[in-house]
């Protein structure tokens, strides 16, 4: 936990968000800027910097987190449609926020 953190902040219930689905492992929210008419974040609990801090223990959160965002993509009605998964990684790759977070986005019009 990271005090300044927002995703950890979200994480940990202190700061009110509609959250779509929590486990152990991670939380599910939606982007408050979507880039698509479905965009939800996929948060890790563990404050993990980026992709480029992960270490060796951190496999099953990796894994957690593509089970979960395919998960979610079916209840939101996108598993037909098709949608994408992607992280960005440090500045240079469009990362905001500085905590390791998968986006699943979909639902354009065919
Ligand atoms: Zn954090």
């Amino acid at each position: 936990m990271e005090k300044n953190c927002l995703f950890c902040q979200i994480a940990n219930g202190e700061k009110p968000t509609e959250i779509l689905f929590e486990n152990d492992t991670l939380v599910v929210f939606k982007d408050i800027h979507p880039a698509a008419p479905v965009h939800l974040l996929i948060v890790p609990k563990r404050h993990i910097r980026s992709i480029n801090d992960l270490t060796e223990s951190d496999r099953p959160i990796l894994s957690e987190l593509m089970m979960v965002a395919r998960d979610m993509a079916g209840r939101q009605g996108l598993a037909e449609s098709g949608y994408r998964l992607f992280v960005n990684v440090e500045r240079g790759g469009g990362q905001v926020i500085f905590h390791l977070h998968l986006h699943l986005i979909g639902g354009w019009q065919k």
